[in-house]
């Protein structure tokens, strides 16, 4: 087994970090609060777009809190009471559980400014962030193992004199869904997990306050039922957030037109809404969704993967800022203990480690997302789970804590214990 290499007068920092999306600014953040020397490295230049639907659960505003972000209404967030589901010709508000482990509302903020806080945090906790410099592959050792990375730039001015490369102790591939740094390591995509592909833009709506989030079990269009799921969360901002995904269960998967479908969609929606060509401020764009642990394994000859790099989009709801967030803080507690070992050795076993501590902390939950990923596949099943759940209340209640995995694992009520046991009873994924 080769080991690790000692730290040396050439390291340029104890970590890199390559991009700074909500999994690369936390890990910074965490790692750069535990004493390390952090290089964040981001291609882009904040701020900057990335497609999503803005859309933050109760679980993503913990992961916010422990940043000392400031997510309060002055600060410019608005907040939801919970979610709205529509399907089945019915319509229930659901509030976010009271929980002791999770706040009781959840927020909207356009990616520009929520990611740009978020790396911002990391570079006053101590992170030196490099924008507009954009990582083309590793830097390997004699070893095969990365020790570095290799980087071109936009802006030849920002690099340190004539550097090419940056070397550190441990690499963190946190560079979204395509992880061009993990494939250049041979870590490639499963086919064996789910992937989402989803769509969205923007339109002007008198709508753009809701204080839920609203989430389309089916989508008509007027006549017809159309494959996939839809989304309308108000941005507080005179705009709405519009979109739609599906997920690669479904036999519409890979052979559908995402922009027409939405448009279709919206076109069967109340004019007074807004949601028209208009009124549309944003192109239509579209992402994947990388879920239920898509690419492992999760340590791999010096790197270390967070968020999407990682596959860690939750599979029940698409959620996957919550879990870019908190993979970035677990990532950078075990890279911290790692490198305070003193010998190589030591530090590559603790390193091994990561991908049990991911394990432990999601592998049964996303087996579980796994079987519900391949139920909703089945249009007839779930076109009659939606038209029996939306007459029980109560049991879409208990769908809301599954579904946005937010319950107490200790001292809370029925439900919780109820999803406590059928997490413990799932077996891990491997
Ligand atoms: C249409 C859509 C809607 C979504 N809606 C929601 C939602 O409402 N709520 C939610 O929680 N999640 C949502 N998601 C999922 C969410 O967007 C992702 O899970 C989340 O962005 C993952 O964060 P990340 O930091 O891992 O990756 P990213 O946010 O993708 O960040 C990766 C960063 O790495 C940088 N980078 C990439 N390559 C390089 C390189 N070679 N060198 C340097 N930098 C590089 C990129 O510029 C980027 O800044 C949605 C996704 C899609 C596609």
């Amino acid at each position: 087994m080769p080991a690790r290499r000692e730290p040396s007068r050439d390291d340029d920092a104890d970590v890199i970090v390559v991009g700074a999306g909500p999994s690369g600014s936390s890990a910074a953040y965490y790692l750069a609060q535990a004493g390390l020397d952090v290089l964040l490295i981001e291609k882009s230049t904040f701020p900057r777009e990335k497609v999503c639907g803005d859309g933050l659960t109760p679980r993503a505003v913990k992961s916010l809190v422990a940043m000392g972000i400031d997510v309060s209404e002055e600060a410019g967030w608005l907040r939801n009471k919970g979610l709205r589901v529509i399907g089945g010709g019915m319509r229930l508000e659901l509030d976010w559980p009271e929980l002791s482990s999770y706040p009781g509302y959840g927020l909207v903020r356009t990616r520009a400014s929520l990611d740009e806080q978020l790396a911002r945090r990391a570079q006053a906790a101590g992170a030196k962030l490099l924008e507009g410099t954009t990582v083309t592959g590793p830097l390997l050792g004699d070893d095969g193992r990365i020790i570095g990375v290799e980087i071109g730039t936009d802006h030849p001015e920002r690099l340190h004199g004539s550097r090419r490369t940056y070397r550190a102790r441990v690499v963190v591939a946190a560079d979204g869904n395509s992880s061009r740094l993990s494939v250049a390591m041979g870590l490639r995509k499963r086919d064996d997990r789910p992937m989402g592909v989803a769509v969205r833009t923007y339109y002007t709506s008198p709508r753009h306050k809701d204080d839920y989030l609203e989430s389309w079990l089916d989508l008509w269009d007027g006549k017809r039922l159309l494959p996939g799921y839809g989304w309308i969360f108000g941005m507080g901002d005179g705009t709405s957030n519009v979109g739609i995904g599906m997920l690669n269960t479904s036999t519409a998967f890979g052979n559908t037109d995402y922009k027409e479908l939405l448009r279709r969609w919206l076109g069967s929606m109340p004019e007074e809404w807004g949601y028209t060509e208009e009124n549309r401020t944003e192109p239509i764009r579209g992402a994947a969704l990388p879920m239920g642990f898509n690419r492992t394994p999760h340590y791999h000859r010096g790197l270390l993967l967070a968020g999407d790099a990682a596959g860690l989009v939750n599979p029940f709801n698409g959620e996957g800022i919550a879990y870019a967030m908190e993979s970035g803080e677990i990532l950078a507690r075990v890279a911290a203990q790692a490198l305070a070992r003193p010998t190589a050795a030591e530090t590559e076993r603790v390193l091994r480690g990561y991908p049990e501590v991911l394990q432990d902390t999601y592998g049964r939950y996303y087996t579980l997302g796994r079987v519900f990923v391949e139920l909703i596949g089945r249009p007839k099943l779930m076109r009659y789970a939606t038209a029996r759940g939306m007459r029980h209340p109560q049991l879409m209640k208990f769908a809301l804590k599954l579904l946005a995995n937010l319950s107490d694992p200790r001292d809370g009520d029925a439900s919780d214990r109820i999803i406590s046991a059928m997490t413990r009873l799932a077996p891990a994924s491997r």
